[in-house]
């Protein structure tokens, strides 16, 4: 039965992006949520909603995630990823794992084929081999603009990973839907930042990081400056203020921490428990969209609060 309109919001990055990327943005979260909202509408549970349409995500060059990610310091690629079933809080995360196009699928395998929730580098690949998940050549995930893009960076003594934010191209990925029975569920995938260090890992898969859900509160998924949102476990916060504040005005807040604590950088979209959509960030722009009211799909890249 049919007890309530599914919800389905994504993101592709808060940072500083240049306009003549606006629209590859646009088109990419739009499809996202074109693709996938269908499905949450005929039966789909949350948690393979985030997952269908973070994979999309992975798979669209334009974005940090999967193809199109960042390159480390050595010009290597390591992805991150997590997903969240707000049922039962279980949760499954990868981290600094290589070759892969959907990392989030991954992480969805550790948390339902494994007793644990985590598996990073060489362990979390031998995993995936075992899952029967294709091992890509790096040239695989590789595009022309980032390549040219850590040239460029690769010998600037003043480039800090912070900077992008600000400057340069950031765009992980996520999404978090409710289905028809009400349950919640969020996931993130991410490049991470560029020239980072060799196994660096950011927020995306730290579980109240980079995202959170909990049937009992809400939803989110993050994106932003990492080692600023994982220092206010930035998620699990706006969850925490979905019990008390209407669902815009948590998001808001958590961003509002965000910066105050910790002068980080970043944004987030989510799903209170009532079904009303959040999002907000403090980077001049973050691409997201989601299905509103009127049963339309927004995509915004610069909304005006
Ligand atoms: N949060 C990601 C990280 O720090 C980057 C991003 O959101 O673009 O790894």
């Amino acid at each position: 039965m049919k007890m309530t309109e599914p919800k389905l919001i994504v993101h592709g990055g808060a940072w500083n992006i240049p306009d003549k990327y606006d629209k590859a943005h646009l088109n990419g979260v739009q499809a996202a949520i074109e693709a996938i909202y269908p499905k949450l509408q005929s039966g789909m549970t949350a948690l393979d909603a985030v997952e269908g349409a973070v994979n999309m995500l992975e798979e669209d060059p334009t974005f940090d995630s999967g193809r199109g990610a960042f390159l480390n310091e050595i010009g290597e690629i390591e992805l991150d990823a997590m997903i969240m079933d707000g049922q039962n809080l279980d949760f499954g995360a990868v981290a600094a794992v290589q070759n892969l196009l959907n990392p989030v699928s991954l992480a969805r395998k550790v948390m339902e084929n494994t007793e644990h929730t985590m598996l990073v580098g060489k362990g979390a690949m031998i995993f995936a081999k075992k899952m029967g998940f294709k091992e890509l050549s790096p040239e695989a995930l590789l595009t022309d603009r980032e390549l040219k893009f850590f040239h460029k960076i690769k010998n600037d003594p003043s480039f800090r990973s912070e900077l992008p934010f600000e400057f340069n191209p950031m765009d992980t990925v996520g999404a978090v839907a409710m289905d028809e029975k009400g349950n919640i569920a969020a996931a993130t995938s991410t490049g991470g930042t560029a020239r980072k260090l060799q196994g660096r890992v950011g927020d995306s898969p730290i579980v109240g990081g980079g995202a959170y859900a909990d049937n009992q509160t809400g939803a989110v998924s993050a994106t932003g400056w990492g080692e600023s949102i994982m220092k206010v476990v930035l998620s699990k916060t706006v969850c925490d203020l979905f019990k008390t504040n209407n669902s815009l005005k948590a998001a808001q807040t958590g961003i509002t921490i965000l910066k105050n604590r910790v002068n980080g950088m970043g944004g987030v979209i989510g799903i209170n428990n009532r079904g009303d959509y959040a999002f907000a960030y403090n980077t001049p722009k973050m691409a997201f969209a989601f299905v509103n009211e009127q049963a339309a799909i927004e995509a915004h890249i610069k909304y005006q609060f």
